[in-house]
């Protein structure tokens, strides 16, 4: 390389030139390109149910793959055929204590009358401030919905992500119904 070629001489040739004519000048993003930026973004944006649940999901696979439990990719694919999920009902039974009495079923419920259940409860209901997610109806009777279901995170063995507030969802009665089990 010549020498001399990058090297910055004491005076620039653009030193002391008007600011509107300075190299720089105007290079920085207009308002604009600023706002059509935005708003590209925006349109890529997921919605903020899928964008939580994907994040979720990962953090709680990631975790779950960590400690080589299998069940995380078993999840991952959704359709678990019923003789499968009995396997791993049966496998879990073996080191999950509770399902040595009674099944996930009573464990669930139990969870569902802990007061941890009741205070992340609350704590969802504040957060959307007691509007459904879904219709954006207030003072309808409300539930809260968990994103990631809470077999899924027992199966994980997250009980954390059960009461995690970035995992529920406030809905109306009608809207959590339909979120379950569909139309009619
Ligand atoms: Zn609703
Ligand atoms: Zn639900």
């Amino acid at each position: 390389m010549p020498r001399g070629i990058y090297k910055r001489t004491k005076a620039p040739w653009n030193k002391g030139l008007p600011k509107e004519q300075q190299p720089w000048y105007e290079k920085h993003h207009s308002e604009e390109t600023k706002r059509k930026m935005r708003l590209a973004r925006l349109g890529k944006k997921h919605s903020k149910e899928t964008k939580l649940k994907m994040s979720l999901t990962s953090k709680t696979l990631k975790t779950t793959f960590k400690k080589g439990n299998q069940y995380g990719k078993l999840n991952k694919g959704r359709k678990v055929s019923k003789e499968t999920r009995l396997k791993m009902s049966k496998a879990h039974s073996r080191e999950k204590c509770y399902n040595w009495k009674g099944g996930i079923t009573s464990y669930t419920q139990k969870l569902r009358n802990s007061n941890r259940w009741k205070t992340w409860r609350k704590r969802v209901f504040k957060r959307d401030n007691f509007t459904c997610k879904n219709c954006k109806e207030r003072g309808q009777y409300i539930e809260a919905h968990h994103i990631v279901p809470v077999k899924e995170c027992i199966q994980l063995d997250n009980i954390d992500l059960i009461f995690d507030v970035d995992n529920g969802l406030s809905m109306c009665y009608d809207c959590h119904k339909v979120k379950h089990f569909g139309r009619h």
